[in-house]
């Protein structure tokens, strides 16, 4: 999937301040806005992968965690791959509502539903991680290496050089919050901003701390280690509380959701607790009865088929299948008969084959060629 950058997208240079972002990003919503642009399928599209650039470009976190993983790290969790998937806001398409909002600060000031800037939960992030069958029979422990941001620990946070502090923002007060009215149409509207000169934060910072350049927050390299259960099964979603990014303005950490997936397996298939597995049998063996040995996931397992067995016939091995996620125990290994009809038989077999099926009354050959007429074929090589 090619995805356009997103500061091509929002047609700004990429290390555009955020006024300017969020300057071009209103110039073109307003351009390809749904509303302007009535059953225009190509500017819903548009605006759409506008949003989401926006979404992006506009959270100095996620901006950051762009800047420095792409697309790719952001949204398409791979195999392995990590994702934020926003605590607070997400990236995905917020519908028209939510651009309104932005726009118009809760249309004429009805809302009234912004808060103050207060601590903030950090985002979840999501890890994938894909495992092999025999993994998820034994469990497994696994250290992670996750990118993720974290409260600075130079300024702790506060994004002021150590030794000062952060000021009141004189422009808006401290509230974080600018109004400005607009005369339109329908009526006066008085809409309220986050305040530019302090990003909605509603404190100033005169010296910036360097270490993360007064973001409050750095990105790093954390390992996790993660215990994965025997008996997991495929699409799990384990939690670590705590263990996604770094809240801000003091608020908690988020959590991070590992996806498991289980790889299919070459031989073994899994229904519930049970594994299924098939065995080929010949048709003497399934005629006479044998006693096999069939592996297992954890080892080997002695199968009695008994004399007659049909194609198709499953056997049940009691405790040879998944371990249970919870509690002791396993579930059981069913063994199907896959018969196995000899190709390219040896004269003398063939012999032994149509006398036993004379014996029996069965009419067997191809053509009207007799069986032994056949059989002098294949002695002659012919
Ligand atoms: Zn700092
Ligand atoms: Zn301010």
């Amino acid at each position: 999937m090619s995805k356009r950058d997103y500061y091509e997208v929002l047609g700004v240079e990429r290390g555009a301040s955020a006024e300017n972002i969020k300057k071009s990003y209103r110039r073109l919503a307003k351009q390809y806005h749904p509303d302007f642009n009535k059953d225009d399928a190509e500017a819903e599209k548009k605006f759409r992968e506008i949003k989401e650039a926006y979404d992006v470009l506009s959270d100095p976190q996620k901006r950051e965690h762009y800047d420095r993983f792409g697309h790719q790290a952001n949204f398409n969790g791979g195999p392995g791959g990590f994702n934020g998937f926003g605590g607070s806001g997400g990236f995905g398409f917020g519908g028209i509502d939510e651009i309104f909002e932005q726009f118009f600060g809760g249309m004429g000031g009805m809302g009234g539903r912004r808060r103050p800037p207060g601590p903030e939960q950090g985002n979840h992030l999501r890890y994938d991680m894909e495992i092999t069958l025999e993994e998820a029979f034994s469990g497994l422990e696994k250290v992670l290496t996750i990118p993720r941001t974290e409260t600075c620990p130079e300024c702790d946070g506060s994004r002021a050089k150590a030794g000062t502090k952060p000021e009141t923002c004189s422009a808006c007060g401290g509230s974080g919050q600018q109004q400005t009215a607009r005369s339109t149409p329908f009526g006066r509207f008085i809409s309220s901003q986050p305040c530019v000169a302090c990003r909605g934060e509603g404190k100033t910072v005169k010296e910036p701390c360097p270490t993360c350049n007064a973001q409050g927050r750095v990105v790093n390299e954390r390992k996790i280690e993660v215990t994965i259960p025997a008996g997991i099964e495929d699409g799990t979603r384990l939690r670590v509380s705590g263990g996604g990014e770094a809240g801000l303005r003091g608020g908690p950490p988020g959590d991070l959701y590992v996806v498991v997936r289980v790889k299919p397996h070459k031989k073994f298939q899994r229904q519930g607790n049970d594994l299924i597995l098939e065995v080929p049998v010949s048709i003497s063996q399934a005629a006479l009865g044998i006693e096999m040995e069939v592996m297992t996931l954890g080892g080997k397992a002695e199968l009695r088929i008994p004399e007659g067995t049909q194609h198709g016939a499953v056997f049940r091995l009691k405790g040879h299948g998944m371990p249970h996620l919870r509690g002791s125990g396993k579930g059981d290994l069913r063994v199907k008969v896959k018969l196995e009809v000899p190709k390219r038989l040896k004269a003398r077999e063939k012999e032994l084959l149509a006398e036993f099926a004379k014996l029996r009354g069965e009419e067997v050959g191809l053509e009207h060629k007799g069986i032994i007429d056949k059989v002098k074929d294949a002695i002659s090589g012919g």
